[in-house]
């Protein structure tokens, strides 16, 4: 498969597996109105009823027919939008009591929550309003996952040591978290699978490449769920922890590499 391509249905599968974490209301996208548009076409464009988009928007009755040129109106239930010019794509969010920008970046593995408080004109973060929708666009900087969902204890860190069974003082090129036997890894970042099997002293591993030139890695598996040449989403379970391989117990081996130079995985997990 060509690059490009893989690039293009990698970025689709990021923006389902972001809006398939959250509940249905807060699925959508964000149109922008244009002129001669009115709320009928708008919504047999998106095949949804004028009602839902109108509820979306908390319309009052006459704001119906007084669409304004270039007003955002949130698409609700809308996913796989029509080629439709002038819509940003993402996912819409409600804010809940409590968030911050930060905690919502957070939440979507956004990178930098100024992404948001760009993608949606926030003028002031401080000032967010509960059931205020904001709109996670298609496209931002999807982090890391954690790739255990329980809780994570580092066992040994990223960084040179002496190599538990061959003593041998070399680097450690990722960093080993706490998993007892069958524990299920999640994929950490949506891609491709490039190698699932066994490796040397890895024992069973699973390797994925993401599409900017980063791979994760998960080793010592005790069972591998995917093949290579599969595209995994973020979140995606890939296996189920061991002790296979040179281990000295049941742990996960998590690896980040960018370009094939191995990462502090703690960095891009946010661990420090
Ligand atoms: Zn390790």
């Amino acid at each position: 498969m060509n690059k490009n391509y893989i690039q293009v249905i990698l970025t689709v599968l990021s923006i389902t597996v972001v809006s398939a974490s959250f509940t249905p209301s807060s699925f959508g996208l964000q149109h922008q109105v244009k002129q001669g548009e009115t709320l009928t076409g708008i919504a047999q464009k998106y095949n949804v009823s004028m009602k839902s988009i109108a509820q979306a928007n908390k319309f009052r009755n006459n704001d119906y027919d007084h669409l304004r040129i270039g007003q955002k109106l949130t698409i609700p239930g809308v996913t796989n939008p029509p080629n439709a010019g002038g819509s940003i794509e993402g996912t819409v969010y409600t804010i809940e009591q409590g968030d911050s920008l930060y905690s919502i970046a957070r939440k979507f593995n956004v990178e930098d929550w100024k992404q948001l408080q760009k993608a949606n004109a926030i003028t002031n973060p401080k000032h967010l309003q509960p059931g205020q929708q904001i709109l996670i666009p298609n496209g931002v900087a999807i982090g890391f996952l954690e790739p255990l969902k329980v809780p994570l204890v580092v066992t040994s860190q990223y960084g040179y040591r002496h190599h538990p069974i061959t003593r041998r003082y070399r680097l450690h090129e990722g960093i080993d978290f706490r998993a007892s036997n069958g524990t299920r890894v999640y994929a950490s970042k949506t891609g491709v699978v490039t190698y699932a099997a066994r490796k040397s002293g890895y024992g069973k591993i699973v390797i994925i490449q993401h599409d900017d030139d980063y791979t994760t890695s998960y080793g010592h598996l005790s069972r591998i769920r995917v093949s290579k040449g599969d595209i995994v989403r973020q979140g995606q379970v890939i296996g189920l922890s061991g002790n296979t391989g040179f281990s000295t117990g049941p742990h996960l081996h998590f690896e980040v590499r960018y370009k094939g130079r191995s990462e502090n995985p703690a960095r891009h997990l946010n661990l420090q």
